[in-house]
C-alpha cells in the first residue's frame, strides 16, 4: 500500500504551456504533439490538456518499465496503458502493427497480446501518484504557492475525477450514442479524434458481431447534425486546438451518402477550426460495409476527394472465404468481398485524398479457406503500388498465438505488407468492452 501524505506538498516542476510538434510524429520515444502543461515530480510527469484535465502520465524511476512507456487517459475517461512490448524500436512491436507501441485496455477487449501491467506495483502506483499530485495541487492553491502557475492549477483542480467522468458522459449526451470502437486508421492519430454521429445502426446486424445496435440504420438529420457541432466546439473549448482529425459515426457512416457526409464534414471543419498542420490536411475517418461501398459511385468518391480533409474509410470485409462468411453469420457473398477488395484498390490508385483500408478476422480455428482467401487477396501485385490501401487483422479472442497470428498470415505473401493489427479497443472513446459471446468478434464496419 502507498501511503500519501498531503502535510508537506513536494517540489513541483510545473511547465505551463509546452509546444509539441503541430502534428503527431511517430517515432520510437513520445514526442508529445500540439500544446500542453506538464507537471513533474522526483518520480514521475503528468501531461494536462489545454481544459486543466490530465491526459498523460509517465514514469521517470529507473524501475518504469521502460522510460517511453505511460499511461494515457482516453475521451471515454479510461487508462490505456502504452508499453512497447519486449523489445523496443525498429524490431519490436513496429515490426509487425506498425506503430511502435501497443496500447493496453483496462477491461478485457480483444487483446492481441496479453500484457499484464496491473500486477506490476510501480506501474499501478502511477495513479496513486496522481492522487497525491491533486493533493499537492490543492495544498499548493492554498498556500499560494506557484503563481506562475496558478491558472492552471486551478483548471487542474477543476477537473477531478468526478468531473471527468461526468465530462465522458456528457460527450456520450452530446452525440447520442457511445463510439464503443474507432477505425484502425485512427492510429495515425493516436485516436484523437473529434467523434459526430451522423448515422446509427448498420445494414447487416450480423450474429457474430455482439456491438451492433438494435435499430436498423438510419441517418441522423442536418439539424441534429449541426447541434452536435455547436455543443462538440462548446465540449472540447480551447483544447480543440489540439485536434486534427474528425470520425464520422457510427457503424457505417458511408452508408449515409455524399450529401450527408460531406454537410457533416464542411459543417465541421467550418466550426471546428480544423486546418492544415505541418502541409497536411485533416483526417476524416469514417467506417464502411461491404453494402456502401459497393453502392458508393463515382460522384461520392470524386466529392469526398474534394474536402479539405484527407478521408480513411474502413471496410470490414472479414473474410473472402464462404464458409468463414457463414460461420460468423455475416450475411454477405464471397464474391461481394472480392469486388469490394478490388473497388479498394482502384480507389486508392485513383483519388489521392482518399485511402479505403480493410479487416480481415484472424485466428486458429477458421475453416481452412479462409487464410487461403486472405493470402491470394494479398498477393495481388497493386497491393504494393502505393503506399496505400492498409489491411487490418482482427485476432479473436481467445486465440493462444495472439501475437504471431498476423505474421502467420502474412508470410503467405512472403515479404513485408502493408497490413497491420486491428487494435479496437484501444480506440475506444467511450470505455465500452466489447464482449465476445457465441463466436470470437472482430471489428465494426
Ligand atoms: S460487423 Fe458491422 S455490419 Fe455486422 S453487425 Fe457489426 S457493425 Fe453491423
Amino acid at each position: 500500500m502507498i501511503e500519501m501524505d498531503f502535510s508537506q506538498p513536494r517540489h513541483l516542476m510545473i511547465s505551463v504551456e509546452k509546444n509539441g510538434p503541430d502534428k503527431l510524429v511517430k517515432q520510437s520515444f513520445p514526442l508529445r504533439p500540439g500544446r500542453y502543461s506538464e507537471i513533474r515530480t522526483r518520480d514521475f510527469e503528468f501531461c494536462f490538456n489545454l481544459n486543466g484535465e490530465i491526459r498523460s502520465i509517465r514514469g521517470l524511476r529507473p524501475d518504469w518499465p521502460h522510460p517511453a512507456e505511460q499511461f494515457k487517459r482516453t475521451l471515454g475517461n479510461d487508462w490505456v496503458y502504452y508499453t512497447v512490448g519486449d523489445k523496443s524500436g525498429g524490431e519490436g512491436i513496429v515490426s509487425w502493427m506498425g506503430e511502435y507501441y501497443l496500447p493496453c485496455l483496462p477491461y478485457a477487449g480483444n487483446p492481441v497480446w496479453e500484457v499484464n501491467y496491473f500486477s506490476n506495483p510501480v506501474v499501478m502506483g502511477a495513479m496513486a501518484e496522481w492522487s497525491q499530485l491533486f493533493g499537492d495541487l490543492y495544498m499548493a492553491a492554498s498556500k499560494g504557492l506557484y503563481p506562475h502557475a496558478g491558472d492552471l492549477i486551478q483548471r487542474i483542480l477543476a477537473n477531478n475525477d468526478q468531473v471527468l467522468h461526468e465530462r465522458s458522459r456528457r460527450l456520450n449526451d452530446i452525440i447520442g450514442q457511445r463510439i464503443t470502437v474507432l477505425p484502425p486508421d485512427t492510429r495515425h492519430v493516436d485516436y484523437d479524434v473529434v467523434p459526430l454521429n451522423i448515422a446509427d445502426g448498420c445494414l447487416y446486424q450480423c450474429e457474430f458481431c455482439c456491438v451492433k445496435s438494435d435499430g436498423k440504420f438510419q441517418k441522423r438529420s442536418k439539424e441534429n447534425i449541426l447541434e452536435q457541432v455547436a455543443a462538440l466546439k462548446k465540449y472540447f473549448g480551447p483544447d480543440l486546438d489540439n485536434y486534427h482529425a474528425l470520425f464520422l459515426g457510427n457503424h457505417d457512416g458511408l452508408a449515409a451518402g455524399k450529401d450527408l457526409i460531406c454537410f457533416a464534414a464542411e459543417a465541421a471543419y467550418e466550426a471546428l477550426g480544423f486546418r492544415p498542420r505541418a502541409g497536411s490536411p485533416p483526417f476524416l475517418y469514417l467506417f464502411g460495409s461491404v453494402g456502401s461501398f459497393l453502392a458508393g459511385d463515382r460522384a461520392l468518391f470524386e466529392q469526398l476527394n474534394r474536402l479539405p480533409f484527407h478521408t480513411y474509410i474502413n471496410i470490414g470485409l472479414e473474410s473472402a472465404d464462404q464458409a468463414t462468411l457463414d460461420r460468423i453469420g455475416k450475411p454477405i457473398t464471397a464474391k461481394q468481398v472480392e469486388t469490394a477488395f478490388g473497388k479498394m484498390l482502384e480507389i486508392n490508385e485513383t483519388f489521392e485524398q482518399i485511402e479505403v483500408t480493410c479487416n480481415f478476422i484472424a485466428g486458429e480455428d477458421l475453416p481452412p479457406g479462409h487464410d487461403e482467401s486472405l493470402a491470394r487477396l494479398l498477393e495481388n501485385p497493386r497491393m504494393t503500388k502505393k503506399k496505400k490501401g492498409a489491411v487490418y487483422l482482427s485476432p479473436l479472442k481467445d486465440s493462444p498465438k495472439k501475437k504471431r497470428t498476423p505474421a502467420a498470415v502474412l508470410q503467405h505473401k512472403g515479404e513485408k505488407p502493408r497490413a497491420g493489427l486491428y487494435l479496437s479497443d484501444p480506440a475506444a472513446l467511450a470505455g465500452a468492452c466489447r464482449r465476445q459471446e457465441e463466436y470470437p468478434s472482430t471489428e465494426k464496419e
